[in-house]
């Protein structure tokens, strides 16, 4: 029987450069897959629907989540975001590493549903350079840049809570402190018992 995959929560402040570290980690590697969230916000330009978020109406939202089929969700600055829990179950009953970037309150509610879900924080290297990333990401008006440089505070208060804290300053030591991270996750204990005891 396949082993069953892990969940890794990734979390920090946007713009710190959660997506770029990941993705840059994990390239060529055929044992990990993304889940695609649901969000109420609308597309930035290039996003596109299926594939960076389900772009979804506020009606559909509380209709996913009265019928239980987010495993979790939250509001971040005046959009719901959530996690279509069955896509996540699928895949790692497949034996895939499932990697969420959700942030803080999703990641508290995985966390308490999911004892041994894996939960990274990702910073950027100062504040300063957390604005100057957004702003040049062009992806956000100042107002919204302004509401998220306020939250990433917020969220910093959080970090407590997470497994594993990686700095964003250069992006290879990021990405291969979180390649590590993965390395080491394998190498649990737990996850040899199986070889352990059929050795
Ligand atoms: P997040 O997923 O956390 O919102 P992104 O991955 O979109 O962040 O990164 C935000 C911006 O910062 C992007 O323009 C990206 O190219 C840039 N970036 C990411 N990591 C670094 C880094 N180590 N040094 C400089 N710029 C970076
Ligand atoms: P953005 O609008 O920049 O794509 O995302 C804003 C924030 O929402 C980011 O911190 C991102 O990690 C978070 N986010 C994206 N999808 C989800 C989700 O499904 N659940 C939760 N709780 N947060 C999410």
């Amino acid at each position: 029987m396949t082993e069953k995959g892990k969940l890794i929560v990734i979390s920090g402040p946007s713009g710190a450069g959660k997506s770029t570290v990941v993705n840059t980690a994990i390239q060529g590697r055929e044992d990990m897959c993304f889940s695609t969230s649901v969000t109420t916000r609308s597309p930035r330009p290039g996003e596109v629907d299926g594939r960076d978020y389900f772009f979804i109406t506020p009606e559909r939202f509380r209709e996913m989540v009265e019928r239980n089929e987010l495993l979790e969700h939250a509001e971040y600055v005046a959009h719901s975001y959530g996690t279509p829990r069955a896509y996540v179950e699928q895949q790692m009953e497949k034996g895939f590493n499932v990697i969420l970037d959700i942030e803080v309150q999703g990641a508290r509610q995985v966390r308490e549903k999911m004892e041994e879900a894996v939960l990274v924080f990702i910073l950027p290297p100062s504040m300063e350079e957390l604005r100057r990333r957004l702003e040049n990401r062009g992806t956000d008006s100042a107002d919204v840049i302004e509401a998220r440089l306020i939250r990433a505070r917020e969220e910093l208060k959080e970090a407590p809570l997470y497994d594993y804290v990686i700095v964003n300053d250069k992006l290879e030591e990021a990405a291969s402190e979180f390649a590590a991270i993965l390395k080491a996750e394998r190498c649990r204990t737990a996850q040899r018992l199986q070889f352990i005891n059929n050795f």
